[in-house]
């Protein structure tokens, strides 16, 4: 047996068996670049899911992550820390936005979102405004609050009952999404900028200017899920950015850890003080080892970095559209979406890819590519040529 055969042999007989796994195990990475256990090569245009932000094993963020790793490891929320501080405070620094919780993921920043946005109307209006409205085409986690948040009528089967007090408004349509607000018992809006899973489908400027326009009106929290979008991803800090809005609430995770578990829910001047000692916890939340790597990625983000993505970017997606079976790309910065014809699809194009040696994503019907923000202008040659040849091939 292969080392791979091994490995599979193991894993199928003792991983639950919840993910459709590609035939490969990656054994080690550098950069954009990684290999299996054959020694064979992939250029790595999926982060890991838009999580290794600066690729694989980047020399600054070990040294951040295992100095950290050798000095103090954990301690819990009962004491403070100086990496848990320092990369809240950049946080805020960078976004304008006031206080951050730290938690594990993306669904588990969501739900402190949902519970800050909750509290905030309790406390406010007294009970039963706590409506939340999310999109059509949404995806906000893997809790039964998230699934339930999630805007995807897929989601919504076999854990029955989900939680209650959440409805969908059409993305891109402001006459729906007004009546939908007009309901006095909503509390919040949660929104992607850029929806991610659902097909790395972008909101309208205007949509998005005027559902922020609406929620002050009518005080209800603007909470925006960047646990995609967010850490450089589209070429600003945070896709709200790109937006020019000012949320109540943004989520994130995904890349803040740059490969470790970390996630956080930042607030902004109206929920700040919301939630207080004893109303939201986590055990492993804001660990000094995730957070010092995480403090390393925020402060490489600088505008100079940031303006790089953006011109990848741009890069890849002019290549792109030359390609054959290729209609057109959607997606900011690094977070691109490939719309193909009918002729192929996306998921055969993963699969080919994997051949061929590259790794990208699907999002629905489209080939999705969450390149590391770091990758090099070779690196994203190699991995096109591999795409054009799957591309020709198929
Ligand atoms: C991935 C994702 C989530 C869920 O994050 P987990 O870390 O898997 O819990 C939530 N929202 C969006 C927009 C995502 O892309």
């Amino acid at each position: 047996m292969s080392n791979y055969e091994k490995i599979q042999a193991t894993d199928k007989a003792y991983v639950a068996n919840t993910y459709g796994r590609f035939p490969v195990a990656i054994k080690k990475g550098k950069g954009a670049v990684c290999y299996d256990f054959d020694g064979k090569k992939y250029i790595d245009f999926s982060s890991g899911i838009g999580v290794n932000s600066l690729g694989f094993c980047d020399d600054g963020w070990i040294k951040a992550v295992t100095g950290q790793l050798s000095t103090l490891q954990h301690i819990s929320n009962l004491y403070y820390t100086s990496p848990c501080a320092e990369a809240a405070k950049i946080l805020c620094e960078k976004t304008g936005m006031k206080k951050v919780f730290f938690s594990n993921s993306g669904a588990e920043s969501n739900e402190g979102a949902i519970k800050c946005a909750r509290k905030y109307s309790f406390m406010n209006y007294g009970e039963g405004r706590n409506k939340i409205i999310t999109l059509n085409n949404s995806f906000h986690g893997r809790t039964v609050t998230t699934l339930a948040a999630t805007g995807q009528d897929v989601f919504h089967n076999f854990f029955f009952p989900f939680t209650q007090g959440f409805e969908f408004a059409p993305a891109n349509d402001i006459d729906a999404l007004k009546i939908a607000l007009e309901d006095s018992s909503v509390c919040a809006l949660m929104i992607e900028l850029i929806q991610g899973e659902g097909g790395v489908m972008p909101l309208d400027k205007a949509f998005v200017k005027e559902a922020e326009k609406l929620c002050k009106e009518k005080d209800i929290l603007l909470i925006v899920d960047e646990v995609q979008t967010g850490i450089g991803r589209t070429g600003k800090l945070f896709a709200f950015q790109q937006y020019d809005i000012t949320p109540d609430i943004v989520t994130t995770a995904k890349g803040i850890g740059g490969g470790l578990p970390l996630g956080c829910v930042i607030f902004g001047e109206k929920t700040e003080k919301v939630l207080e000692a004893g109303d939201h916890a986590t055990t492993f939340g804001g660990n000094p080892v995730a957070t010092a790597g995480a403090k390393y990625i925020l402060e490489k983000m600088n505008d100079d970095f940031l303006a790089e993505v953006e011109s990848k970017g741009n890069y890849i997606k002019d290549k792109l559209t030359k390609m054959p079976h290729v209609i057109a790309c959607d997606g900011m910065g690094l977070m691109i979406g490939v719309r193909l014809d009918n002729s192929i699809k996306s998921a055969d194009v993963v699969k080919k890819g994997i051949d061929n040696g590259v790794l990208t994503l699907t999002a629905k019907a489209k080939l999705r590519l969450l390149p590391p923000l770091t990758i090099s202008y070779k690196e994203i040659n190699e991995g096109l040529s591999a795409i054009a040849k799957t591309l020709d091939e198929i």
